[in-house]
């Protein structure tokens, strides 16, 4: 079978014949892998700037974001059978015993940094016909999500976030009044910077929570990424012809920030404007770019006058996978069109290397894995 890989030594990627894996525990289960989606990760990946084979391996298969069928199962599994559509986590725990985060199954947590991460970090990934493991990081997906379920692993960033922010929240009053305020506003207001994937179902995600929900991206509208995010009930503003502050005036008490841009100086620029008692989440993983300047007065006088919390967030356990299949069924019920609209290309594996060096522009582009071999 083959496999796409990328060689950060030899400065390569390519498709690659793969010996295809075989269950060897009882608990272990064998997926046909569907689809796998193209990101940010994959991109710097394959530009040589993140990424690590697996040990004794010159080459990482990559891929994370995936969907697979199960086509046999170990004696041992319980909770997944034959024929069930099924999307892997991504990330598994590192092996010392003191780490309480991996000890109890929340590797997104991990504190040593030894965990390891399929088709990223010491594993093998996704973009390949089969791939076997062990049953407790599979999740079971409804048939009826078959054509985007490749997007419940991107999705699964937000609902950390939001999972987080939840329980961060409960340190202050922070329900709303079951009424909306004398402009027919609703009570929380929350920004999203960047409109890629993870942005665009972050602000999904946030406008099916109740947020009013404006999205902060580059280009001014008209364009096709602010027609979708007004398709499902949330405004977009463009950085581009709107300042930083204008935008914040805008919105009122900024009461949540979703940063989804891996943009360092936009992130701080806004973190300036974040409201009393907001939250303001981190996602990306910027490269190292030049220093900048930011007014460190500004925002330590507001973090402490304002209550406010500044939240990083990465990978996600189950809780966040099972949220983002719920909700995803309930975005495809609510904005069918939008949802679906997200996805903007299906590519064979041998288009990866297009993809991965970000020709093929689009939203979301995805691997349609051949699965007969
Ligand atoms: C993946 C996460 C992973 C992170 C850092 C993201 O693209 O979605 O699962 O933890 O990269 O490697």
């Amino acid at each position: 079978m083959n496999a796409a890989a990328v060689f950060p030594r030899k400065r390569d990627a390519g498709v690659i014949p793969f010996e295809p894996p075989k269950i060897s525990a009882p608990t272990e289960v064998k997926l046909r892998m569907l689809d796998v989606g193209v990101c940010g990760t994959d991109k710097e990946i394959a530009a040589f700037e993140y990424g690590t084979p697996p040990p004794g391996y010159e080459y990482l298969v990559i891929g994370h974001e995936s969907l697979g069928e199960a086509v046999e199962v170990g004696p041992a599994v319980s909770r997944v059978k034959p024929g069930d559509l099924v999307v892997p986590m991504v990330r598994r725990p590192c092996p010392h015993e003191g780490c309480t985060g991996c000890r109890s199954g929340r590797q997104d947590f991990c504190f040593t940094g030894d965990y390891r991460e399929r088709g990223i970090k010491g594993l093998h990934g996704f973009m390949t016909e089969f791939v076997v493991d062990d049953e407790q990081y599979m999740n079971v997906v409804p048939r009826e999500l078959r054509d985007v379920a490749v997007l419940v692993e991107p999705l699964t960033i937000a609902e950390k976030a939001l999972i987080q922010v939840g329980l961060i929240q409960q340190r202050l009053p922070w329900g709303c009044p079951p009424f909306r305020d004398r402009d027919g506003r609703y009570c929380h207001r929350a920004v999203v910077l960047g409109a890629g994937p993870v942005g665009l179902l972050g602000a999904m995600a946030l406008a099916h929570a109740g947020f009013e929900t404006f999205v902060y991206s580059k280009s001014p509208k008209p364009n096709t990424k602010a027609d979708l995010v007004e398709s499902f009930g949330a405004r977009y503003i463009a950085t581009e012809t709107v300042t930083v502050e204008q935008m914040a005036a805008e919105v009122g008490n900024i009461d949540l920030v979703y940063e989804a841009v891996g943009a360092s100086p936009l992130a701080f620029e806004v973190l300036k404007f974040l409201g009393a008692n907001g939250v303001f989440v981190f996602t990306g993983v910027p490269g190292h770019g030049q220093p900048v300047q930011i007014d460190t007065d500004v925002i330590m006088r507001n973090l402490v006058l304002s209550n406010q919390v500044v939240l990083g967030t990465v990978n996600a356990g189950r809780e966040a996978f099972e949220a983002a299949i719920r909700d995803l069924g309930m975005f495809t019920q609510r904005w069918p069109q939008a949802v679906r609209s997200l996805i903007t290309g299906r590519y064979p594996m041998e288009g990866f290397r297009d993809l991965v060096s970000g020709n093929a522009g689009g939203i979301k582009n995805v691997i349609a894995v051949s699965g007969t071999t």
